[in-house]
């Protein structure tokens, strides 16, 4: 290795070019500055999105609004549910998630994550009988066992919502993550496999759930008449829902069309590139990557590990700072300052709920990023910089 793995080291935050095809739409846009969605009486670029992305997952609806966490919100109200219904959610995703709880006016209730960052069950069959909604976010795609959720959930009759932020392109048992629950929410901000700066989306089969999610992002008036198959759930709820206005514009739209048709492409080399680092970084004897449950199938852009082995928390702090010295930016979630996927951070939720095992997972699992343009070369440097860290840290 270069003695100053500084400059061998990829950029990992750098996005890639967005398709050419995005340009020519952009300016034709521009020009007209036809950029809000219900203006032109039909094909405005965000309605042909919705069109798309429905078709791409295999949903009957889909709504584009401004971010996932708005498709979180929304979702959540075109639940219709009471003031104060509680919602479990894994306590191991981003604290986006327990805001839009939080801002839809019921209550998260937070759920263990296991060692493999994946819902326990255990946890969630003692707290399902209290819930009145559950949202499960696949954090990072890791894919919790959707079987035994759906399950739990159908026999109970509670709704479950699908946090596919950061899923697009995983499968689960033959199923596209985010139509197997109630409704999928989906990301388009830039870290996220389709990149807009912001955006999101949802899906959904329930043509209720759809109008009312379509009147509450703000189709106020008849502008409802722009989303096809559901003028009479729409004609039902207009006026009677109030307008969040969190409406996806046109442009937003004219950059994320050209980009689906290569979701496929870049699931495929996410998927090897993660696997090609996890081989490596499962040979060390300090590190381990959790597999993936039988019917997942994966579509990383990053990598997560765990620190195994019996490391202190001034050990895991050194490994960061060895990596870093190698160009390689590792965050151990627990242990990086401040860190938004720590359940103990989100003081908005007032006290902090004691929950051992995921705060245990937390002060040893390991995020590196990993976007699916990455080299070969790229992905073995980023590889043996981890390994030779943890060596460096562990002796
Ligand atoms: C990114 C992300 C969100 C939030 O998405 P935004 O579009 O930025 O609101 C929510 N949940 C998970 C799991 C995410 O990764």
């Amino acid at each position: 290795m270069a003695p100053d793995g500084q400059t061998l080291a990829p950029n990992v935050y750098d996005s890639e070019p967005i398709p050419e095809a995005a340009r020519a739409e952009i300016d034709r846009l521009l020009l007209s500055g036809d950029l809000f969605r219900y203006t032109a009486l039909s094909d405005a670029p965000v309605a042909l999105l919705e069109a798309e992305f429905a078709d791409l997952l295999g949903a009957r609806y889909a709504l584009a609004v401004s971010s996932c966490s708005a498709a979180l919100f929304l979702s959540l109200k075109a639940l219709d549910l009471p003031k104060g219904a509680k919602v479990l959610i894994p306590a191991f995703t981003f604290a986006a998630v327990p805001s839009s709880v939080v801002h839809a006016d019921c209550e998260p209730v937070l759920v263990e994550v296991g060692e493999n960052y994946r819902v326990d069950m255990a946890d969630f069959a003692r707290k399902l009988p209290e819930a009145d909604a559950v949202m499960i976010s696949h954090m990072r795609g890791h894919t919790s066992d959707m079987d035994a959720i759906m399950d739990l959930c159908d026999a109970a009759g509670v709704p479950v919502i699908e946090d596919a932020a950061h899923s697009l392109g995983t499968v689960w048992g033959g199923r596209n993550i985010g139509t197997i629950g109630r409704v999928g929410c989906f990301s388009f901000q830039s870290y996220k496999l389709v990149n807009a700066g912001e955006g999101g989306i949802m899906i959904t089969d329930d043509p209720e759930i759809a109008a009312r999610a379509i009147i509450m992002s703000g189709a106020y008036e008849t502008n409802w008449k722009k989303h096809p198959g559901l003028t009479n759930s729409c004609a039902h709820w207009q006026n009677k829902l109030p307008l969040y206005n969190l409406r996806m514009q046109n442009l937003s739209a004219a950059v994320i069309r050209p980009q689906l048709p290569l979701v496929a492409e870049r699931v495929a080399k996410g998927r090897a590139g993660h696997d090609r680092v996890a081989e490596q970084l499962n040979l060390s004897a300090h590190l381990v990557v959790p597999k993936a449950l039988g019917p997942e199938e994966r579509a990383p852009d990053s990598i997560q590990f765990n620190l195994t082995g019996g490391w202190t928390d001034r050990q895991a702090l050194d490994f960061q700072t060895a990596a870093k010295a190698r160009g390689v930016t590792v965050q151990v979630f627990g242990l990086s300052e401040g860190n938004a996927r720590a359940f103990w951070n989100w003081q908005f939720l007032g006290e902090v709920p004691d929950l051992p095992q995921t705060r245990a997972m937390l002060m040893r699992a390991c995020d590196v990023r990993l976007p699916t343009r990455l080299t070969g070369a790229e992905l073995d440097y980023i590889a043996a910089a981890i390994v030779d860290a943890a060596a460096e840290v562990r002796g």
